[in-house]
């Protein structure tokens, strides 16, 4: 590997890993290391994420009624390109779903309604524990 393109791959893994628990787009992640890194191309940037994705350094995907992919750094995770993931839509925190009835799932979709889930694709949205209770603390209060 080249310097460029170590420096490239360092810059990102190392902004995406200091903000874990947020995610981004790859024009968010283009600028924010142009920043530091003023001739580094978009091309390198993007292939890299691919890349990233591909070994599961970082978990990529899309939601609804968006159109441009989400990147964030899989916190230590591994394989994250093969288990299905879920999200908090407040926070931002990542589930990994790297549980026996997952898989169990995702094996009764296949037999039931014949459908191969994509789990690199998949996110399942929701509020976690600390949101909700947060959100009830300021129900009760009024
Ligand atoms: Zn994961
Ligand atoms: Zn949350």
């Amino acid at each position: 590997m080249s310097e460029y393109k170590t420096k490239a791959r360092t810059l990102l893994v190392e902004y995406l890993k200091s903000n874990p628990d947020k995610r981004f787009t790859a024009r968010d992640i283009y600028e924010e290391i142009l920043k530091n890194f003023p001739t580094v191309n978009r091309t390198t940037i993007y292939r890299n994420l691919d890349r990233l994705c591909e070994q599961g350094i970082l978990v990529r995907y899309r939601e609804p009624n968006q159109d441009s992919w989400f990147y964030q750094y899989s916190s230590g995770h591994q394989h994250c390109n093969e288990h299905m993931h879920a999200q908090c839509t407040e926070c931002g925190k990542i589930f990994h779903l790297e549980n026996q009835f997952v898989d169990d799932f995702e094996e009764k979709l296949h037999s039931v309604y014949g459908l191969d889930i994509s789990e690199e694709k998949t996110i399942i949205i929701g509020k976690c524990d600390q949101c909700s209770s947060k959100f009830r603390k300021r129900k009760n209060r009024k």
